[in-house]
């Protein structure tokens, strides 16, 4: 991956973007979970969401203005949000690399009913965003991302894991 580079993770909800953006250092990930809760107190809050984006924008224009490698953590499933991160990134010059997470739907549905109820995102939800994300794949390098990641076995580590913990 390039250094430094914006790093747009691309996936529904459960298919492990936080997780993957953990191996990351932390100060390099701006997760929109997050911001949600720094301006509501509470990560799930939908009605939260154009201040949560506002406030990471922000901070993404202050990190590309200082050229640093940054992972935007949301579900990028929109054309319209993809846009404007690669729009800012070119402004200043900074490689994009977009990563499709290739989680099954069936596990990003599954996945919901371990969180707790504020944070369950509906299956209906869960299931456009996984078909948003996965229609978008051909055309990203068409929307002017350098490079392309679909990673498709991060989430085969997990009966490895689970087996770990038994
Ligand atoms: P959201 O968009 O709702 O924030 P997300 O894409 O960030 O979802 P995570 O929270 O990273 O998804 O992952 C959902 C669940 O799946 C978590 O409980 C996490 O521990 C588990 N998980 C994710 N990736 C893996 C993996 N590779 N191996 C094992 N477990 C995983
Ligand atoms: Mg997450």
């Amino acid at each position: 991956m390039p250094d430094p580079a914006l790093v747009v993770l691309i996936g529904a909800a459960g298919s492990g973007k936080s997780t993957f953006a953990a191996t990351w250092n932390p100060s390099q990930v701006l997760e929109l979970d997050a911001f949600r809760a720094m301006v509501s107190d509470e990560a799930g809050d939908q009605q939260a969401t154009a201040d949560a984006v506002a406030a990471m924008r922000t901070v993404l224009e202050a990190r590309l203005t200082r050229k640093k490698t940054t992972v935007i953590d949301s579900t990028n499933c929109e054309r319209a949000v993809r846009a404007g991160l690669v729009q800012a990134a070119r402004r200043h010059g900074v490689p994009t690399v977009a990563v499709l997470m290739g989680t099954p739907v069936s596990l990003c549905v599954i996945r919901q009913t371990a969180r707790t109820p504020g944070r369950a995102v509906p299956a209906d939800t869960v299931r456009a965003q996984h078909t948003a994300a996965t229609a978008a794949f051909p055309g990203l390098r068409g929307e002017g991302f350098d490079h392309v990641v679909f990673a498709d076995q991060l989430h085969r580590l997990e009966p490895l894991l689970q087996r770990a913990s038994d």
